[in-house]
Parts: C-alpha cells; sequence; structure tokens
C-alpha cells in the first residue's frame, strides 16, 4: 500500500520542516539526537516559542489556542519536530489535562490554566497510580471527603513522573465508596504548593529520577478546583485523551531512533570496526515494520477525519510502536556495543568513549522499558484488543 502526502500535506509538511530550521536551537536538538535529558528551562523555552508561532497545542480547538490542523496534519506536524530532533513538550498539559479542561472545566478553569499551559508557564503532573492501583486504576484509595467547600484529601500516589517539576498535580480521589468502584471517582487539580502535599523521589535503575511518590496530608483543596462532577470523575479520566488516543503510534520517534540506528551503523562501519554481520539487514526489517506502521497510522487517521468510529485501534498502534521503540533500541545497543560503557575519566584526557550519540544508548534503552507498561501495559492492550475485536 503507498500513501502519498498531496501537494497540499506536501507544502504543509515544508513549512513545518523550515520553521524548525530557523527556530530550534542546535544545542537542544543535539541533546535530543543524543538522548540526553532537556532541562525544564530548555523544554519552556521551546514551549514559548511554538506557542508564539500558534503551534504549542494543535490538538487543542482554536478557541483556546489550537491550530485547526486535522489529525493527518498533526501527524505531519509530529514527525517533523522529531526527524529535527525538537523535544516533545509536556503531555500531562497539552495532551491529557488540558483538553479535559477544555472539555469539562469552567470558564474560570479555562481562564485560570489553559494560557499558562500553552505557554509553559504552569507545569502539571498525573496522579493517577497508587501502590496497589496501576491496570486496576479504578481500585484506588486516596480520599477526598467533603467539607464545606473543600474537599480534604488523604492518601498516595506513586510513579508520579515529573512531580519535582510541576506546579500542580491533576488526581483521581474516591469521594463515594459506598457505590461501584468507577462511580465514587473524582477528578481534582491540585496545588502542588498546597500544605500538605509532599514529593519524594524514585529512582530508575539508569540512576535517573524517573519517578516520585506523591503523598496527601489532610490537604485542602477548593471544590472549584474539581473538574467535572463529583463522583464522575472516571468519565473525566477515561475522554482525557479523546482523539488523541489515535497519535500514540511513536511513529515520530521510530523515525527518529531509526535515524539514529543508521548514523550509528554508517559511523561505526566507516571507523573500521569489525561489526557482526546481518546488523544491516536487521535496521532493514525494523524499517519495514516502521513502515508498516506509518501506513497503519495514516490509514486510521485518514478515516478518523473523515468520522469514522474509533475502536481497537489505539490498542493497537500503542502495542505495536512501544515494541518497535525498544526493538531498535537494542539493535541500537549492539551497534554501539563497547562504546555505551562509561568513561573512566581517570585514565583518559577524553570526555567520552565514543560518539555522542553513544553515550545516551543503555540508559535510553533501559528508559524505553517503561513504553510497554506506562499508559496502559501491553497485557492490558492484548486484552481490550481480545475484547473488542476478537469478541473473546
Ligand atoms: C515510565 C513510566 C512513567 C509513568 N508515569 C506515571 C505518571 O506520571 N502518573 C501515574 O499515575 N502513573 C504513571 N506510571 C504508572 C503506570 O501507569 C503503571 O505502571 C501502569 O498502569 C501499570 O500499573 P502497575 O505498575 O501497578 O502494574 P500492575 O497493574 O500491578 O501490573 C503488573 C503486571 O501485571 C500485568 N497485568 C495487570 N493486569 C492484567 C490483566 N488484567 N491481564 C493481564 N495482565 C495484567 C501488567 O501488564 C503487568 O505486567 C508510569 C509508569 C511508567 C513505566
Amino acid at each position: 500500500m503507498q500513501y502519498q502526502l498531496s501537494e497540499e500535506q506536501q507544502a504543509f509538511q515544508q513549512e513545518v520542516e523550515s520553521f524548525l530550521a530557523e527556530h530550534l536551537p542546535q544545542d537542544l536538538a543535539d541533546k535530543v539526537r543524543c538522548g540526553a535529558g532537556v532541562s525544564k528551562q530548555e523544554l519552556s523555552a521551546w514551549t514559548k516559542t511554538l506557542n508564539a508561532k500558534g503551534w504549542a497545542a494543535p490538538n487543542w480547538p482554536q478557541e483556546h489556542g489550537g491550530t485547526g490542523w486535522n489529525l493527518v496534519q498533526r501527524h505531519i506536524f509530529d514527525v517533523a519536530c522529531r526527524q529535527a530532533h525538537a523535544p516533545q513538550l509536556s503531555g500531562f498539559g497539552f495532551n491529557m489535562v488540558g483538553p479535559a479542561i477544555i472539555k469539562y472545566g469552567t470558564v474560570a478553569q479555562h481562564d485560570q490554566f489553559l494560557p499558562k499551559i500553552r505557554n509553559a508557564d504552569l507545569w502539571f503532573c498525573q496522579g493517577y497510580s497508587e501502590p496497589q492501583a496501576g491496570s486496576d486504576l479504578a481500585s484506588l484509595g486516596t480520599r477526598a471527603v467533603r467539607n464545606g467547600d473543600e474537599y480534604v484529601v488523604n492518601g498516595q500516589k506513586i510513579w508520579t513522573s515529573a512531580a519535582e517539576d510541576a506546579d500542580w498535580i491533576f488526581a483521581l480521589v474516591r469521594t463515594n465508596a459506598d457505590v461501584q468502584q468507577q462511580k465514587g471517582i473524582s477528578f481534582l487539580l491540585i496545588d502542588m504548593a498546597s500544605p500538605g502535599v509532599t514529593v519524594e523521589p524514585l529512582y530508575a535503575f539508569n540512576g535517573k529520577r524517573l519517578w516520585n511518590q506523591v503523598f496527601f496530608e489532610d490537604v485542602r483543596v477548593p471544590v472549584s478546583q474539581r473538574l467535572g462532577e463529583e463522583d464522575r470523575g472516571w468519565t473525566v479520566a477515561k475522554s482525557l485523551l479523546g482523539d488523541e488516543r489515535l497519535l500514540v503510534s511513536r511513529v515520530a520517534e521510530n523515525k527518529r531512533v531509526l535515524k539514529v540506528v543508521r548514523q550509528a551503523l554508517a559511523s561505526q562501519a566507516a571507523s573500521g570496526l569489525q561489526l557482526p554481520s546481518g546488523l544491516a539487514a536487521e535496521a532493514d526489517a525494523l524499517e519495514i515494520r516502521l513502515q508498516a506502521l506509518e501506513m497503519t497510522s495514516l490509514r486510521i487517521l485518514t478515516e478518523a477525519d473523515a468520522g469514522a468510529q474509533i475502536g481497537a485501534e489505539p490498542s493497537m498502534l500503542k502495542l505495536k510502536g512501544s515494541e518497535l521503540v525498544q526493538d531498535q533500541d537494542e539493535l541500537l545497543f549492539r551497534i554501539v556495543d563497547y562504546l555505551v560503557l562509561p568513561q573512566d575519566t581517570k585514565h583518559s584526557e577524553r570526555s567520552r568513549v565514543g560518539p555522542d550519540y553513544a553515550e545516551y544508548v543503555a540508559s535510553g534503552r533501559y528508559h524505553h522499558r517503561g513504553y510497554t507498561i506506562a499508559g496502559g501495559s501491553s497485557e492490558v492492550q492484548h486484552n481490550i484488543i481480545a475484547k473488542q475485536v476478537l469478541g473473546l
């Protein structure tokens, strides 16, 4: 199957690529290309650049600062950004709570949060998972007890990414324990500076602070900070991603990683290293999988743009896209080989053993293991497909 971009789509692609060439700082792109961390300050600056152009929130309605692009245009934009090694904006604000505030928020909540999210002046994190509630999220136990025009919140969240940088957290809390689990949950927006909120780091085995635990001890949250109706937070949580659920294939990111794989193969060969045979063929096989994923993704996006119903497609795209990133990571790890070893600076004047892209390959490989867990594990996606497609 061939998916050919129309002339109009190609012109749009060109416009995006020109903008990136002109405005994306080279040092920032270099960091992203290597897989190095990007600071909050750098991400804020890039978000502001996109916001000034009107491109920070392509998925939001135009009246709230969106671009009015359809899904295929958003896909093209995404791919162009990743190909240029632009950093990804905060998904918590732009893809999760922003659209939820637009759909369920009051006018006051729109005014309070949306412009600040768009300009990276306010950062959110996501408080869903708890020690005893992950895949089975509806069993969450953080309690919010109504006291006049406030809730008093007690409980604990875990695996909260970027809580250390967040100004606010959107949290699912139990407001009614006497009904079916899903019917007693509310969706609260909580200021992280509220008395009684504490954040403790959780480190991944690559040494990075990937997550946090967030504790709530008698935290008083105004009722006006609830999104949607009381006990109807599950509906808000379910609709959180809307059409966004279809943009989970990681095609753009996979293309970026493939570029690094190709670069690594070429530069290892050029340096005279004897690479194990068959690595190039493995890269070709991954590229074929990526092309199939992109075709499928574009076909589904085109159908959705034309008004088709969305079923289990997001699960399928998430499954295939996240597994592909991990398989590319594995190949990259094998190509780069010993160059991923940390440099013993005591015995060398050089700052690193190999080329810059090699430095973060190992930590990237471990970091991306989380792709098949976060946002619904692969097993859970298989269950959804089995139920919705196979009728099991
Ligand atoms: C990188 C990363 C970032 C994250 N960031 C956040 C965040 O910012 N905020 C947040 O709230 N959470 C976050 N999470 C948590 C994430 O949402 C949970 O890890 C995920 O929902 C799985 O829950 P769990 O870890 O409790 O595992 P469990 O639900 O206990 O699952 C354990 C294992 O059992 C399998 N399993 C569970 N149920 C079934 C079933 N019905 N059928 C078959 N197999 C099943 C799972 O697939 C998994 O392999 C993050 C996770 C990762 C990895």
